[in-house]
């Protein structure tokens, strides 16, 4: 039977279940509050420049594959996709960085230049991460959380010791050096936890890294968006934008009958939101609610972040597509995240210099940047912070690099917490989500189908299996199942 859906917002995530939605014959409108689609992969486009203002990293690109191959096409009919060499370079210090190219043999390579015997430990340990990357795909990362026994399949009772212990853990005992160890240990920040509090088992994430390699649409992340809306509008979805949701109605025997967008009503069978989860509960009245203010308040979610978008009126020396600063203790900087929230006095930060692999990216001659401090969710957000933080890290990158930056900035733009907030309904203004912590994995993360009330679901970096895009396309594809399967 055709039922009309409506689903909350525009990202990876809601883009994905609208597919799968329609395809089964569904009549799908999305609305999303803002004037773009994507939710957090928007793009900024200025004076010839071009931003990703969100994800950047382009992981895992057999999930983005098979995601295409559902609706009959491949990634290669929607956008040129390249892989990075390097895939990006670590920076400890002015003249002191290490570049990971695109192969495990090169990988193996500067690994044992830095450490003597360290490839031959990394080859074990990228063997192990394999097959847990192979484990994670085929047997658990495509489960709705509805049960723990969706965990135990007898694969995975071998890999127990996995989630007893840690990311951490484990690089420290195999590696010694300090640069191996950051680098080993980078992955996991995708997975919105501290290394010390993610399971060894994500070590899937360095297969991802090292063995499936870092990405490039041309023309930049946007590509994704359009492809997925492409896909969708062939298939029937309605898109509405600047069409914001401020209340879900539920009718008096419990079940979800529809929206208001603008202040209208809008009547459906099925609401699905992929919206930010706690937003979307306060869309509904307190008794309709799964989870309580105090639930929200015990998860760790992913940081949020401080980010510039920058034009240079020159082509910048030194650095690659990505760029991770690690100069200065990942220790504390984590600590000032985790565990006693605060602005770091002495960041780590990202620079993504797109337009050294791109040249659609910026006008000739010039460098589009964009600049990532990770930071605890619901920290004080000021203009003064913000202008102290971008002139400590662009006084750094100038050291770091060595040349002169300032002086060459054409434009700069910022985002950060209250934008977050403001522009994503995002909670305490998180950049993405919830942590992949071991209690907030698969069945013990925030549920896809309402528990208070019927026919209405969520999806998105919140749910299952959590953050990142390669997640959310998941996510989408999950709660479309469970959808189908009710009706
Ligand atoms: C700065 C940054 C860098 C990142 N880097 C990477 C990366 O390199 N690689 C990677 O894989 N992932 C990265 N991520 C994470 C990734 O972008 C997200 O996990 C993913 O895009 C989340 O998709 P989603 O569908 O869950 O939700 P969102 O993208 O948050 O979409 C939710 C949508 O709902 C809309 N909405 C909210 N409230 C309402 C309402 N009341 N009415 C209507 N619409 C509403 C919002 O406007 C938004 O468009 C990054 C995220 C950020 C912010």
């Amino acid at each position: 039977m055709k039922r009309k859906i409506v689903i909350i917002g525009s990202g990876f995530s809601s883009l994905s279940a609208a597919c799968y939605l329609a395809q089964e014959n569904n009549e799908v409108h999305v609305y999303e509050k803002n004037s773009t689609l994507g939710g957090r992969a928007r793009q900024l486009k200025k004076e010839g420049f071009t931003f990703d203002m969100g994800p950047s990293w382009y992981w895992m690109p057999d999930v983005f594959e098979s995601f295409y191959n559902d609706f009959g096409k491949k990634t290669s009919d929607l956008y040129e996709l390249d892989r990075l060499d390097p895939g990006y370079q670590v920076v400890f210090g002015e003249n002191e960085s290490i570049a990971i190219g695109d192969s495990l043999e090169k990988i193996y390579a500067v690994f044992e230049h830095e450490e003597v015997g360290s490839s031959t430990k990394l080859k074990r340990f990228m063997a192990s991460a394999k097959e847990n990357y192979t484990i994670a795909i085929q047997d658990l990362v495509y489960r709705p959380g509805l049960s723990p026994l969706e965990l135990v399949t007898p694969v995975t009772i071998r890999k127990i010791n996995y989630f007893l212990s840690n990311i951490k853990k484990d690089v420290y005992k195999e590696f010694k050096s300090p640069k191996l160890r950051q680098i080993l240990q980078f992955p996991v920040l995708f997975l919105g936890a501290k290394p010390a509090n993610t399971p060894s088992f994500y070590n899937f994430m360095n297969w991802a890294d090292f063995g499936l390699g870092t990405w490039h649409p041309k023309n930049g992340m946007y590509r994704i968006v359009e492809g997925m809306v492409g896909i969708a509008e062939s298939l029937g979805v309605v898109f509405h934008t600047d069409a914001s949701v401020s209340k879900i109605e539920v009718d008096a025997s419990g079940k979800a009958k529809g929206i208001l967008v603008n202040g209208s009503f809008v009547a459906a069978d099925v609401v699905l939101s992929g919206a930010d989860y706690h937003h979307t509960e306060t869309l509904l009245e307190p008794k309709h609610r799964a989870y309580s203010e105090a639930y929200w308040d015990k998860k760790v979610f992913a940081p949020s972040s401080l980010l510039f978008y920058i034009g240079l009126d020159k082509k910048v020396k030194n650095v690659f597509h990505h760029n991770l600063f690690f100069d200065v203790d990942f220790d504390t900087h984590a600590q000032a995240i985790y565990d006693h929230p605060a602005w770091p006095e002495n960041p780590l930060f990202y620079a993504n210099f797109p337009s050294t692999s791109d040249p659609s990216m910026a006008p000739e001659g010039k460098e589009a940047c964009f600049l990532l401090i990770p930071i605890a969710p619901d920290l004080e957000d000021t203009p003064e912070l913000r202008a102290h933080y971008y002139d400590l890290v662009l006084t750094r990158l100038e050291k770091l690099t060595q040349q002169e930056l300032k002086s060459h900035v054409l434009f700069k733009e910022s985002f950060c917490v209250n934008d977050f907030i403001e522009d994503y309904n995002s909670y305490k203004g998180n950049a993405y989500g919830m942590a992949n912590t071991l209690l907030q994995t698969a069945f013990l993360r925030p549920k896809l189908k309402s528990k208070k009330v019927k026919d209405l679901y969520f999806t998105g970096q919140l749910t299952v299996p959590g953050p990142g895009v390669p997640p959310a396309l998941i996510s989408g594809k999950l709660v479309a199942e469970l959808i189908h399967k009710k009706t």
